[in-house]
């Protein structure tokens, strides 16, 4: 299974607008709270500056900071694991009492460090705070809204309209034509790195829809028999990666814009080789676009070695 699909956590959706659970919740003696600065990194244990860390231990925010220093209100609620509750910080200023044993953590250079469950709890707490930092006012008047329903909801102080949070969905696709896969590669990517195709979900599309326009769109290719294979939620910043595979109606490429500089056709056996010697980099297993790759060499009898 692919990272931040996995939260073990029961989101009490049903009783989370309750103060008095709420309550219950926030004065809870073992509660979890993860922080994270503006930029989105996370308050996380040093590392040991003579070796590289194999995982990344997050610091909980509950047992380091005074409850005088929190503004509760803003403390937001994501739910209960194992009988304990987990909230969601943002920190304005970085607590000095914990500058021997703590730093902020870059999460995306470092997905490889992150094991799971805590990979989709962070995952969830990140999309939802960075909502939060970017709806600080109300889309209609202007005013200020605050804080309603555990961190669930953002209400205008002036109008009183609800703000809801956000996720942006967009659709990511292995289309394949006989036994080749469709690979694409950005201009500012690394060398050797191509994926299959990805794309943001459009107003009034349907899922298999934008599929079929997004690989029209940076492939020129028709597809058919659209297919759906999972979904990841992806907190950069508050995405969600819905995987599907299709199937090509030829091969002639073309690109009608610069989003992608080149776009390529390859076989499971070349794929493999090229991976071996180097020219092209191996897909990011923690992404759903890796596990469409590892899909697609499994249907072949092959895998990433
Ligand atoms: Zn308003």
């Amino acid at each position: 299974m692919w990272v931040f699909a996995q939260s073990p956590l029961d989101r009490q959706s049903h009783l989370r607008a309750s103060s008095e659970h709420l309550n219950g919740w926030r004065n809870h003696p073992d509660r979890n709270i993860i922080a994270f600065d503006k930029q989105q990194r996370i308050l996380a244990a040093k590392s040991d500056p003579d070796s590289s860390p194999e995982a990344l231990s997050f610091i909980n925010l509950s047992e380091h900071i005074d409850n005088a220093e929190l503004n509760e209100n803003t403390l937001i609620f994501l739910g209960t694991y194992q009988d304990t509750p987990w909230f969601g910080y943002e920190l304005d200023v970085f607590p000095q009492s914990l500058e021997q044993q703590a730093e902020w953590f870059e999460v995306w250079p470092n997905l490889g460090l992150l094991e799971e469950p805590f990979a989709s709890i962070l995952a969830y707490a990140k999309a939802l705070l960075y909502w939060h930092q970017t709806h600080q006012f109300c889309g209609q008047c202007g005013g200020a809204t605050h804080v309603k329903n555990g961190g669930h909801e953002r209400q205008c102080g002036r109008c009183e309209r609800m703000q809801y949070p956000r996720t942006d969905q967009a659709i990511i696709v292995a289309t394949t034509f006989e036994d080749k896969l469709l690979l694409g590669r950005q201009k500012h990517w690394a060398e050797g790195q191509y994926s299959v195709l990805a794309g943001f979900v459009e107003p009034g599309e349907s899922l298999e829809q934008a599929v079929q326009r997004e690989v029209m769109e940076e492939a020129g290719i028709p597809v058919t028999d659209v297919q759906y294979l999972g979904s990841q939620p992806w907190p950069f910043p508050c995405s969600l990666m819905i995987g599907f595979t299709a199937k090509a109606e030829h091969m002639r490429t073309q690109l009608f814009d610069d989003e992608l500089e080149e776009v390529l056709w390859i076989s499971p056996q070349d794929y493999l080789d090229r991976i071996q010697a180097k020219t092209l980099r191996r897909p990011r297993t923690q992404s759903i676009s890796g596990h469409l790759i590892k899909h697609w060499l499994a249907s072949h009898q092959l895998q990433l070695p």
